[in-house]
């Protein structure tokens, strides 16, 4: 059975990393100063990817971000990885994009890549951090959705079984194809960049790269497929301009602040009993337990 498998995967600024220098005078993300990764739970949806093809031969990953020109390095990276193809979706109309505005530039690209089997993609980004872009990318297919997976147990023609987290356990879930899926961090984590797709790989650009006066490796670029990485803009997907970017953003953000914990919102507890028994006194009084 040959799966054409979509890995939605977004390129973030390193949020586990902050420094001083990671906010900006107005509230915002200063994201220069942050290192840009690939979202740690797309990294799981990519290696349930890669385990589906294994299993499937001549199955085809296609990964899609949807961000600004140097989110093609998480491309590359994915074709290090094991993915066939990369598509980055960019355009000034995504620009100031909500979860929906985004949802709907995603879907409109899996609708052209077209024939999908599958689509992957992380639980949640770790800067937006809503866990909303999956399931609203199922709803404006019209696709079935599983949230919280963490291990595909088997798929036929028809359907998928898949194991998710829920709150204390994990429960077993049957559903039919095509559908998306959102994979968690219990996942089992991706393989890393394998060496000869590196040496292969590392050339693998975008147009707007590839006419830039520094980039080296043009001619082989041009003359090898594999090394052409996709870049469409919101006319190659037939987008709405109005549904896109912050056109399309219903969510307003009135007012960003920097929440400081003062020492009086801490206490201390030792192991004593007299402290243990005091503190659960204190949650059952204030009615955070019981
Ligand atoms: C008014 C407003 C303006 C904003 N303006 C900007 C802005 O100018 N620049 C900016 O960077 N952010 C902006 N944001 C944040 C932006 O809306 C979210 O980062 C984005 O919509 C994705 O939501 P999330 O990060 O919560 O993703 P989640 O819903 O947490 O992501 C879930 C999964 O969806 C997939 N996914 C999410 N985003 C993408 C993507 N871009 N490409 C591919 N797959 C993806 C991934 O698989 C991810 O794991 C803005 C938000 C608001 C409300």
């Amino acid at each position: 059975m040959k799966l054409n498998i979509i890995v939605l995967a977004k390129q973030v600024p390193d949020t586990r990393n902050v420094g001083e220098q990671a906010m900006n005078a107005d509230g915002t993300i200063n994201r220069a100063a942050l290192p840009a990764i690939f979202n740690p739970e797309d990294l799981n949806a990519l290696e349930q990817a890669l385990q589906l093809k294994e299993a499937n031969p001549g199955s085809k990953i296609t990964v899609l971000t949807m961000g600004p020109h140097r989110a093609a390095d998480i491309l590359r990276e994915a074709l290090y990885r094991g993915a066939d193809e990369g598509v980055l979706l960019t355009d000034r109309a995504f620009a100031g994009a909500d979860t929906l505005a985004t949802s709907y530039a995603l879907a409109a690209a899996i609708k052209k890549i077209g024939d999908c089997s599958i689509v992957l993609c992380g639980r949640q980004a770790i800067d937006g951090d809503t866990a909303q872009v999956g399931p609203q990318v199922a709803q404006q297919l019209g696709l079935p959705q599983v949230t919280y997976v963490r291990r595909i147990v088997s798929i036929n023609e028809n359907s998928i079984i898949v194991e998710r987290s829920i709150e204390n356990g994990v429960e077993s879930v049957e559903a039919p194809l095509p559908l998306l899926l959102t994979v968690d961090g219990a996942a089992d984590a991706c393989r890393p960049a394998n060496a000869y797709r590196l040496l292969r790989f590392h050339r693998a650009a975008i147009p707007t790269e590839c006419a830039s006066e520094q980039f080296k490796y043009k001619e082989q670029v041009l003359s090898d497929e594999a090394l052409q990485l996709k870049e469409w803009s919101l006319a190659d997907v037939n987008g709405d301009a109005e549904r896109c970017g912050l056109s399309g953003s219903p969510t307003k953000v009135r007012k960003v602040e920097n929440v400081v914990f003062r020492a009086k919102e801490s206490k201390r507890y030792t192991a004593a009993d007299e402290d243990i028994k005091s503190l659960i006194g204190e949650l059952l009084s204030n009615h955070t337990i019981g």
